[in-house]
C-alpha cells in the first residue's frame, strides 16, 4: 500500500486526483499506475486500469492469475469490472468512496457469487494516509480557485 501511495503522490504532483494502484504477485511488483484522467484526457485513465493494462502486457495475457491489487481508493464501477475481468484474486484498498465505491459503499460488485469470478476485498488499509492525500488535494484545489 505504501507503493500505491507513492503512485498517488505522483498523480497529485501533476495535478491529478491522487489515486494510485499497484499489482503484485507474491512479493513481486508486476505493475504500477496512477490516475491520469486529465493528462490523458481519457475517462479510462484510472490508476487501476493503467496498472491492469501494464500487467496484462507484462504477463502476456488478459488473466492475471495469483495477482493482488493494492489501491488507495475504493474502486469505481469501471475498475471493479476490470478487476473482475482480469481475474485478480485479492484487492486491498485504502480510503472508502461513499459516492461511487463499488466494494460496498455505493454497491458491492465484489459480492461472491454475483459473477463467475470471486475477488476477495478488504478496505480501510492505511485508510488515514489514503484519504488524507485526497482531502489535502481537494483543499488545495479549492484554495487555488
Ligand atoms: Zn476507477
Amino acid at each position: 500500500m505504501k507503493e500505491a501511495l507513492r503512485q498517488a503522490k505522483k498523480a497529485a504532483d501533476i495535478g491529478e486526483t491522487p489515486v494510485g494502484a499497484v499489482i503484485v504477485r507474491g512479493a513481486e511488483i508486476i505493475s504500477r499506475g496512477y490516475n491520469r484522467r486529465e493528462t490523458k484526457k481519457n475517462a479510462l485513465g484510472h490508476a487501476e486500469i493503467i496498472a491492469i493494462n501494464k500487467a496484462c502486457k507484462k504477463l502476456g495475457g488478459w488473466r492475471l492469475p495469483k495477482c493482488d491489487m493494492y489501491v488507495t481508493l475504493e474502486p469505481c464501477p469501471m475498475c471493479a469490472g476490470a478487476i473482475i475481468n482480469s481475474r485478480i484474486e485479492n484487492v486491498f484498498f485504502g480510503a472508502f468512496d461513499k459516492k461511487s465505491g463499488c466494494a460496498g459503499s455505493a454497491v458491492d460488485l465484489f459480492e461472491h457469487g454475483l459473477f463467475n469470478h470471486n475477488v476477495n476485498v478488504s478496505g480501510g488499509i492505511m485508510e488515514t494516509e489514503c484519504s488524507q492525500i485526497l482531502s489535502l488535494f481537494f483543499k488545495e484545489l479549492r484554495r487555488k480557485k
